[in-house]
């Protein structure tokens, strides 16, 4: 295969538009694993970890944004600046494979794979990120709930790639939780992320659709029926949970049953919801 190693945004545009069977090579960690395991043979690659802009972040003040470029690697979510502002994408990021997994992918590749276990893309949704992708006709924004249109499956058109990923800086709690098959090294069976600001919650599901979901009619019966500065009491933390339940439309497969990770997503909501009062 040929493998073409640009060092700039505009020279992967000029790549992709001339060639837009091209595959995309950022961590290699979902990529390697198709070429190694699943005979995927791809001709002409075009590797991005030396194109700069890629692997930056950058808070914008007066918008109170954040723009994390689709290279940076997880292991710089997990602590530091970028963890102290985006709490639920850190947590997200720590269960992310093994330190090795974290120090090559990116959140670029969990959007290009667009799995619903990836654990990235439940916190890009409970969040309104939106995606910036750029492509032979110029950049454009895609919000996250628009991108991923079904299992594996995303909104770009051919010859466009991931440049980033804008999120806004909220005031609140934010928090990320899965459970896997085991507890670590392990891809979601159910996944939730959960954020509270002054006057509503949002509750995004990964892995129990082919898409994330939004649990939109529990966060909308929470912010009617709920005090936002007072701890919710059992009662409805109940109703949460089982509106967050009836939200999911999970499957059985080889990872777990549709009735556990139904039932787990409403006690990981719940948790987090507790949690975010503690
Ligand atoms: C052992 C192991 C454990 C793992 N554990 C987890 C886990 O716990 N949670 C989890 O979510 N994932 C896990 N994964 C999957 C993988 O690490 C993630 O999906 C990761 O985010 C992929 O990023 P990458 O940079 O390595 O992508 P790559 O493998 O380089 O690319 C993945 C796909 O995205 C495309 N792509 C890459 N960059 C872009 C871009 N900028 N724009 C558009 N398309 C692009 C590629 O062409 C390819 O199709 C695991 C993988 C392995 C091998």
């Amino acid at each position: 295969m040929s493998v073409a190693i640009p060092t700039s945004v505009g020279e992967v545009v000029d790549l992709l538009s001339r060639n837009p069977q091209a595959t995309l090579l950022a961590g290699g960690t979902d990529l390697m694993v198709e070429v190694n395991l699943h005979g995927r043979r791809p001709a002409d690659v075009v590797a991005l970890n030396r194109v700069s802009e890629l692997r930056s972040w950058s808070v914008d003040s007066s918008r109170r944004t954040i723009t994390i470029g689709s290279g940076v690697p997880y292991a710089e979510m997990e602590t530091g600046e970028l963890a102290r502002l985006l709490p639920a994408l850190a947590e997200a990021a720590r269960t992310v494979g093994s330190p090795q997994i974290r120090a090559a992918g990116t959140l670029g590749g969990n959007l290009g794979t667009c799995s619903p276990a990836g654990d990235g893309l439940p916190v890009l949704a409970a969040l309104d990120a939106v995606i910036d992708v750029v492509g032979p006709n110029g950049a454009r924004q895609i919000r996250f709930a628009d991108f991923m249109v079904g299992v594996k499956r995303n909104a770009l058109q051919p010859s466009e790639f991931v440049r980033s990923v804008t999120l806004p800086l909220v005031e609140g709690w934010q928090g990320y939780a899965k459970v896997g098959t085991r507890n670590a090294m392990v891809i979601a069976t159910a996944s939730v992320c959960l954020v509270r600001t002054n006057d509503r919650v949002a509750v995004a599901l990964g892995a129990v659709g082919p898409t994330i979901i939004r649990a939109t009619d529990a966060e909308t019966w929470l912010a009617a029926n709920h005090t936002m500065s007072s701890r919710p009491n059992t009662d409805t933390l109940a109703e949460f949970a089982r509106l967050v339940r009836d939200a999911s439309r999970p499957i059985d497969d080889h990872r777990s049953t549709a009735a556990y990770r139904r039932h787990a997503v409403g006690v990981l909501a719940q948790r987090l919801l507790t949690r975010s009062y503690s």
